[in-house]
């Protein structure tokens, strides 16, 4: 596509014929400069929280922030934008900014790598869902015309050398001022990076190219060296050797359901109705995330090391729990009815719900999460040796709530039927996420009856496990969705629920005292918990199992 022509304004839109001699590149840069400042409105409204307008001091910290982030923008241009590529980079920057402000203005998120990966990893129907008319009018009037506006411009051309020596003479210059900027103000500017660290997530357009830097940076990285193999010492404990029939763990990994909204957990509506009447099923009401968002959730719960000594270059780099289990003979499979496993299940054997199609339940790409239960019986009926089976539902994935249930969970109304968030006020929003609750409760309860019967007709021994990834903000202080950096993410966006339940036969088998476990549930637990309560259950022995973490090691009949 030619450029200059998509940026043609019509005539009378055109710069005035006064603008029209010709600029200096740094001359457009730093205007540039100054109108992205615009983009930083949500950096300013919590930069200046708690201050007063009547207070001198707020404008000259206010003033001060202004002349940094400026400083800032110029730095980020000026090392991007050169010779003809000035104006391609410099548009697809204002752009960027123009699309990255609207999300943080409108769900209050913040835009650091591990939300730049979930960004980059987004499939189309999920992305489809997040683009609206809000967006594609900020895209247009703080993004397109600006970017068409600055296109016009006619720049003067320098010889390279000068222009080189130019440019490196105003990136000290910018350089100098910024610092100058946090010298002014370093007492309240340090400690606004001691305790607001994250805020420089919300300086736009440079936390765009920073995180996206950042993740391409760990990609290289990672793609440079094979994952490593953990577990090697991995082999089948007695429990699993002495075992006469078949066993299968079911592992449901949910999405975005978050704690508050549970209805096993209390909460003021029965979102559970079906959980509520399965016998037997143990419900852990204090269960603490790894992550705010699935690109870290997934990949650390089936990671030895979890939240308490996290570190995302060692867990993406590491085999997972899958490959530990399948090491020592347990029959893995990974069925996806979302964004994929993350790596989890990289080499071992997987299914997407889309690709296999069950009949009324998929649609534009995106299925209903009971396609995970297709062809379930089948094969539990031919199963053999130990397996653990893994759902990756699509679960409350938002904004679209109201697409995850079908018709007959449309229980609680009025449900907000808009993939714009803001189009619905926070009753709608919740009776919206709360039917597509209702529906994760029957896909669950629904899961759990088969396993039941598979059980009593006395051909394999069954478990199932369900916890959600991570929670929701459903307009809780002014923020919608997740994936807020942990250190600043509330609580609904960290808690989610987990539920066990265990056939009479694998209770037996694997000694498992359920009083002492519903007993153990009362207490508080976490992802950290999977990996180690997951090769104890199926007895799988390695040094990585520290029975501390196993929910079930404390509760065994010896
Ligand atoms: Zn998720």
């Amino acid at each position: 596509m030619n450029l200059s022509a998509f940026f043609a304004l019509p005539a009378p839109v055109r710069l005035p014929p006064s603008w029209r001699r010709s600029w200096s590149a740094e001359g457009l840069l730093l205007a540039i400069s100054v109108f992205l400042l615009s983009a930083n409105s949500a950096f300013f409204r919590q930069a200046l929280t708690g201050r007063s307008l009547g207070d001198p001091s707020s404008w000259g910290w206010g003033l001060t922030l202004a002349v940094a982030l400026l400083a800032l923008n110029f730095l980020v241009l000026g090392l991007m934008c050169h010779g003809r590529l000035l104006k391609p980079v410099a548009a697809l920057l204002i752009l960027l900014a123009a699309g990255g402000s609207h999300f943080i203005a409108t769900f209050g998120i913040y835009l650091d790598p591990s939300m730049l990966r979930n960004a980059l990893r987004t499939d189309p129907a999920e992305a489809g869902e997040l683009i609206g008319l809000a967006l594609l009018a900020s895209l247009l009037f703080k993004g397109v015309l600006p970017a068409a506006l600055m296109w016009q411009v006619p720049l003067r051309r320098l010889p390279f050398w000068r222009a080189q020596g130019r440019r490196a003479l105003w990136l000290l210059g910018a350089l100098l001022l910024l610092v100058a900027a946090i010298l002014v103000e370093f007492r309240p500017l340090s400690s606004m990076m001691r305790n607001q660290r994250d805020l420089r997530y919300l300086v736009t357009p440079a936390n765009l190219v920073w995180s996206t830097g950042s993740v391409v940076a760990a990609d290289l990285k990672g793609a440079a060296k094979p994952r490593q193999a953990i577990g090697l010492d991995a082999t089948p404990g007695p429990r699993m050797s002495a075992r006469t029939r078949p066993m299968r763990v079911v592992l449901v990994v949910g999405e975005t359901a978050r704690a508050a909204n549970w209805g096993l957990n209390g909460y003021a509506r029965q979102t559970t109705p079906e959980l509520a009447a399965v016998p037997g099923l143990i419900n852990f009401p204090q269960v603490s995330s790894c992550g705010t968002n699935t690109e870290v959730s997934v990949p650390c719960m089936f990671a030895p090391v979890g939240r308490r000594d996290y570190d995302e270059a060692r867990i993406r780099g590491s085999e997972s729990l899958l490959h530990v289990l399948a090491r020592a003979g347990v029959e893995v499979l990974w069925r996806d009815n979302q964004s994929g496993c993350k790596g989890v299940c990289d080499g071992l054997p997987s299914q997407e719900m889309v690709q296999i199609n069950p009949p009324g339940l998929c649609a534009d790409g995106r299925c209903l999460d009971e396609a995970l239960l297709a062809g379930l019986d089948e094969r539990l009926a031919r199963a053999q040796g130990s397996g653990l089976i893994v759902l990756h539902m699509l679960g409350n994935h938002g904004p679209s709530y109201f697409r995850r249930y079908p018709e007959r969970f449309a229980r609680f109304q009025p449900a907000c039927p808009s993939d714009d968030l803001r189009q619905c006020d926070s009753t709608a929003i919740a009776n919206a996420y709360d039917n597509a609750l209702l529906y994760t409760d029957h896909v669950l309860a629904t899961l759990i009856a088969r396993l039941k019967a598979q059980a009593q007709s006395d051909q394999v021994d069954t478990a199932m496990i369900y916890l959600s990834d991570h929670g929701e903000s459903l307009g809780e202080s002014n923020l919608y969705l997740h994936g807020l950096p942990w250190a600043i993410a509330p609580e609904v966006q960290k808690r989610v629920p987990m539920v066990m339940w265990f056939s009479d036969g694998l209770a037996r088998q694997e000694q498992i005292d359920l009083d002492c476990l519903r007993r153990r549930a009362a207490q508080p637990a976490a992802h950290d918990n999977l990996f180690h309560t997951m090769l104890g259950l199926l007895d799988v022995r390695t040094a990585l199992h520290e029975p501390a973490l196993d929910l079930l090691a404390g509760c065994r009949r010896s």
